[in-house]
């Protein structure tokens, strides 16, 4: 599949505005985390409380798909609970592998979606999941 089919409007504006790339004030944990085998590098701050993602945001740099990923992801898991963000990135997972289940509505990954092609492009795979893995390595 040629790449230029999963090169949304959507990806280009999230990669584009890169909406959550900044830094937080007063983030609660950071991890950085890369993937070597496309040059991708993203470092993620969160502010965690009471079990909550009360803030998160990213800096980094990469190809389009890291980017624009890590900063759906954002959208998303701001103001989750540790339990449903898990839940989130279990089910970004499976869309990304080719693993979904009728029981998924991958609707709630709303603009995330955008990714699910990538599920038929495997070199670009570690790309699309930088920045979920990282935020699953940090959850408490
Ligand atoms: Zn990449």
């Amino acid at each position: 599949m040629d790449l230029r089919q999963v090169y949304t409007q959507i990806i280009k504006e999230h990669n584009g505005n890169g909406y959550h790339k900044h830094h937080l004030k007063a983030p609660t944990d950071s991890k950085e985390g890369v993937n070597p085998s496309c040059g991708d590098q993203i470092t993620l701050e969160l502010k965690i409380k009471d079990n909550v993602i009360m803030e998160a945001a990213f800096t980094g740099y990469g190809c389009a798909i890291s980017q624009a990923s890590a900063d759906m992801m954002i959208d998303i898991i701001e103001g989750k609970d540790i339990h449903e963000a898990r839940k989130l990135i279990s089910l970004f997972m499976r869309m990304i592998r080719n693993e979904l289940t009728e029981e998924d509505d991958i609707e709630l990954l709303e603009d995330a979606t955008a990714l699910k092609d990538i599920a038929h492009m495997p070199a670009r795979v570690k790309c699309a999941v930088l920045g979920w893995h990282t935020l699953e390595e940090m959850l408490p």
